[in-house]
């Protein structure tokens, strides 16, 4: 029995798996390919970024020491793998912040995830850090192993530091540059996540360029902080949001000037995860994100203790599914608590939402941002509506130019070349109506 860990042991020393069995029959509810946001520290992060939703979720396990053991583990990455149609699965750690856990948590994970996979089954790996911890040696081990790593970063240091302090309240920046810089030289691939906050959402064009020539990213996530503090007032009352939080029109203008100079420089060359989605959307496709899905329900959270949770932003008691050491997790995703909980995000929309002409692309965005009222006084509207209505008025002639050389099976970045060809005086290609030289922001 050496190197067979003492909970593979059954009483009788024959080896079992740790954890439920997968049932006989896949539960028809359970979605073919779904995704799981492992949290191994819980919400412990070395941070204490002011925006951060994740930290108080510790109040949901008093006196616990917030360390996945390794029968968790061993239970989740072999539950996570079966669970799984598609050929390729991927594992995504998050948190809090992950790498507390130490290297050789995630050396065990990816032994346990080779051993699991089935013939034919391509496992992929990935990682959400504020990069401050790694090392060398982490460095060599995502390399290694193909991590795909996200990093945390809210442009140039001095919006970045407003709100990714630690836990003396220092500024982070130049720890998470160093971070990057060993992701960079050892050739890890890497993503940016930033948020977009009342700090830094007036500045569209330097937090793009920064992560795009100075971070050197390919591949973009902007995130709106919305954080409500009350309940909303009376119709027409605007909702109470922390002054953090990005305003609606903020939100909008930011997309939109990001996507001006996108349009005419980076497509094909820079993924803005925003853009990808409305281009997916308009061209009648799925949008690959959830909050622009008609509905949700097919990415769970999973805590340290094996409990599994609707989704991240909904870890709290109403929305706990079971724990993957009692129930597998094929049947958590498919039970009809959260099958409920995804058809949701499109059965509760306001008919103003309904009504919307660009309901298609935007779906109501993320329910947990739905605290605003309709104009006629309908609850449940999208605080950050009015700049999703921009957004996606904004780039409708960009996209169908683009979704037009996608059905003649020409690549979206030919759009570049179309645009740059057209004279200044012109009228632009995109539909705008409006003529090149006082389109996409003038950048042409
Ligand atoms: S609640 Fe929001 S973040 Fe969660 S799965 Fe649904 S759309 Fe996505
Ligand atoms: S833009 Fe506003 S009205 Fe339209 S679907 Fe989105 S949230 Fe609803």
């Amino acid at each position: 029995m050496i190197g067979v860990p003492v909970a593979l042991r059954a009483r009788s020393g024959t080896v079992r798996p740790v954890g439920p069995a997968h049932p006989a029959t896949r539960p028809l509810t359970a979605p073919p390919g779904f995704h799981v946001m492992a949290k191994p520290t819980g919400a412990i992060c070395n941070l204490d970024c002011r925006y951060c939703f994740y930290l108080d979720k510790e109040s949901l396990y008093p006196g616990d020491r917030f360390h996945m053991s390794g029968e968790v583990l061993e239970s989740y990455v072999r539950q996570v793998v079966e669970a799984q149609t598609a050929s390729v699965v991927t594992i995504a750690w998050q948190g809090g912040e992950p790498t507390l856990m130490g290297l050789s948590f995630f050396e065990r994970a990816v032994e346990l995830a080779e051993r699991a996979a089935r013939p034919g089954q391509r496992i992929e790996h990935t990682i959400q850090t504020n990069a401050t911890l790694l090392t060398r040696d982490w460095a060599r081990f995502l390399a290694r192993h193909g991590f795909l790593v996200g990093v945390s970063i809210d442009g140039p240091p001095a919006y970045h530091d407003l709100y990714r302090v630690d836990k003396r309240g220092r500024p982070t920046f130049a720890r998470v540059a160093r971070g990057l810089e060993l992701l960079r030289e050892h050739g890890v691939a890497y993503n940016i996540l930033c948020t977009v906050h009342a700090g830094n959402a007036g500045v569209p064009l330097e937090v793009y360029r920064f992560l795009r020539d100075d971070c050197g990213a390919s591949f973009i996530q902007f995130i709106p902080i919305v954080e409500p503090i009350a309940e909303p007032g009376a119709a027409g009352d605007a909702p109470a949001v922390s002054g953090r939080t990005v305003s609606a029109a903020e939100w909008g203008s930011f997309l939109c000037e990001v996507f001006d100079e996108w349009v005419v420089r980076d497509v094909g060359r820079v993924f803005v995860q925003s853009f990808d989605a409305a281009l997916a959307s308009f061209a009648g496709a799925p949008p690959g994100i959830c909050v622009f899905a008609k509905t949700c329900g097919d990415a769970v959270a999973l805590e340290h203790n094996g409990d599994v949770y609707s989704c991240d932003h909904f870890v709290d008691a109403d929305h706990l599914l079971g724990n993957i050491c009692d129930t597998h997790l094929v049947e958590l995703v498919g039970s009809s608590a959260q099958r409920r909980f995804g058809a949701a995000k499109h059965d509760t929309l306001p008919s103003y939402c309904l009504e919307c002409d660009v309901l298609f692309a935007c779906f109501g965005e993320c329910p947990k941002n739905r605290f605003a009222t309709t104009p006629s006084g309908e609850a449940g509207l999208n605080y950050l509506c009015a700049g999703y209505k921009t957004f996606f008025h904004h780039v409708s002639g960009s996209m169908r130019l683009m979704v037009d050389l996608l059905e003649r099976r020409r690549p979206p970045a030919e759009i570049m070349g179309i645009i740059a060809s057209t004279p200044r005086n012109e009228q632009c290609p995109c539909g705008s109506g409006r003529k090149v030289k006082a389109c996409h922001g003038g950048r042409r």
